[in-house]
C-alpha cells in the first residue's frame, strides 16, 4: 500500500508492528482481527511491505519492486490464500502447497509472508496443519491471519498467534476514505444501507446503494401508516428481479431499528430496560431487530421468500 493512501486507522496497528520490529519481536504468526470492511487484507499487505521494502528508511516505501508486488498480489515469496469464487473455504491442497513452500528458502532477502484473508475460511483440518509451522516456523517466515471473527478459529491457532486489532473508521472518516478513493457520491448513505465496513464498499455503486435504503425505508414508513399493505411489498422485494437486493434491504432495516433502539434507550433511563419499567416500544423495536436477524438467516436458506418477507413486514404495519 502506498505510504500516502494509508488510511488513519491503520496508524496504531502500524505502529505496534513497526515497534515489534524494531526490537526484533514480530511475532511468527499474527492474528490480525479486523472490524468487518476495516481493510484486514490491506494491512497485512503493509507488513508484507514492511518486512520486505528494498528502501529500509522509509520502509514500507510503496514504490520499490518488493513493495509493488505485493500490492499486486504478484511477490513470490508473499501467497495469499483465500477462497476460490463460488466457495467459502479456503482450498486444503492450497494450504499444504503453501506449508512445503514455506520449508524453502526465500527468493530474495526478504521474510516469506503467507495471508490467509480470511483465516476463518480455513477447513478445521487445514488450520490444524498449520499448528505445526506455528510452533515451529522456519527463520523469516511471517503467517498473516486476517479474521473479524477470530472465535471461528480454532483455540490452538489463537494460542499461537500474536493479536493485532484493527479498528474500523467512524462514519465520516469512512465516507472521506471512499471518497478519495472512489470519487464524489453519496458515500454516507451507501455506508448507511450496509452497516459495511468501507473496503467491502471499494467496488460498490453508492448511488445504487443509497437508493435503495430510501425505497426501503421509506416503504416500510409507507406500511406503518396504512399506505400500503405488506403482501404486496413482499411480492416485489422476493421477486426474482429484486431478490438480489434483499440482504441490503434487510441490513437496511436492521441498522433503521438499531438506531431508533439507541434513540429510544437515551432518551429513557436504561434501568427501563428491563424488569417492571420496561417500556412496550422499546420492547417491540428489540423483538423487530431479533425478527430482522432471523430473517437474514433464513434468506440465506431455501425458505420461501415472499411468506418469511411478508410475516417480518406485517411487524410494522398498523395493529
Ligand atoms: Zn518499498
Amino acid at each position: 500500500m502506498n505510504p500516502q493512501t494509508l488510511p488513519e486507522w491503520f496508524r496504531p496497528a502500524c505502529r505496534e508492528v513497526e515497534a515489534a520490529f524494531a526490537a526484533g519481536r514480530l511475532s511468527h504468526g499474527i492474528l490480525i482481527h479486523e472490524d468487518p470492511g476495516a481493510g484486514g487484507l490491506e494491512f497485512a499487505r503493509w507488513i508484507a511491505q514492511r518486512v520486505n521494502c528494498r528502501d529500509s528508511k522509509r520502509a514500507p516505501c510503496g514504490e520499490c519492486q518488493e513493495c509493488l508486488w505485493i500490492a499486486a498480489d504478484q511477490h513470490p515469496d508473499v501467497t495469499r490464500l483465500s477462497p476460490e469464487e463460488g466457495s467459502a473455504y479456503i482450498l486444503t491442497e492450497a494450504v499444504r502447497d503453501l506449508i512445503a513452500d514455506l520449508a524453502l528458502t526465500s527468493h530474495g532477502r526478504g521474510y516469506k509472508v503467507a495471508i490467509f484473508s480470511p483465516a476463518d475460511a480455513l477447513y478445521l483440518n487445514a488450520a490444524q496443519s498449520l499448528l505445526k509451522t506455528l510452533e515451529e516456523p522456519p527463520s523469516r517466515t511471517l503467517l498473516l491471519l486476517v479474521t473479524s471473527q477470530p472465535s471461528r478459529l480454532p483455540a490452538t491457532i489463537r494460542s499461537r498467534c500474536a493479536r493485532l486489532r484493527l479498528k474500523g473508521p467512524g462514519k465520516a472518516e469512512a465516507a472521506r476514505f471512499l471518497e478519495a478513493a472512489r470519487g464524489a457520491g453519496p458515500w454516507d448513505e451507501a455506508l448507511a444501507a450496509t452497516g459495511a465496513g468501507p473496503f467491502e464498499l471499494l467496488d460498490a455503486d453508492p448511488a445504487a446503494l443509497a437508493k435503495l435504503r430510501n425505497d426501503t425505508l421509506s416503504t416500510i414508513g409507507d406500511i406503518g401508516s396504512g399506505k400500503i399493505q405488506p403482501p404486496g411489498v413482499a411480492a416485489r422485494w422476493a421477486d426474482k428481479s429484486q431478490l438480489p437486493d434483499l440482504p441490503v434491504r434487510l441490513a437496511c432495516l436492521e441498522i433503521w431499528v438499531t438506531d431508533r433502539i439507541r434513540e429510544t434507550a437515551s432518551i429513557r433511563d436504561v434501568t427501563h430496560l428491563s424488569g417492571q419499567g420496561r417500556t412496550p416500544k422499546i420492547c417491540r423495536l428489540f423483538e423487530l431487530s431479533d425478527a430482522i436477524r432471523d430473517m437474514r438467516k433464513l434468506s440465506l436458506t431455501s425458505i420461501n421468500k415472499t411468506m418469511a418477507v411478508e410475516s417480518l413486514l406485517w411487524r410494522w404495519a398498523q395493529p
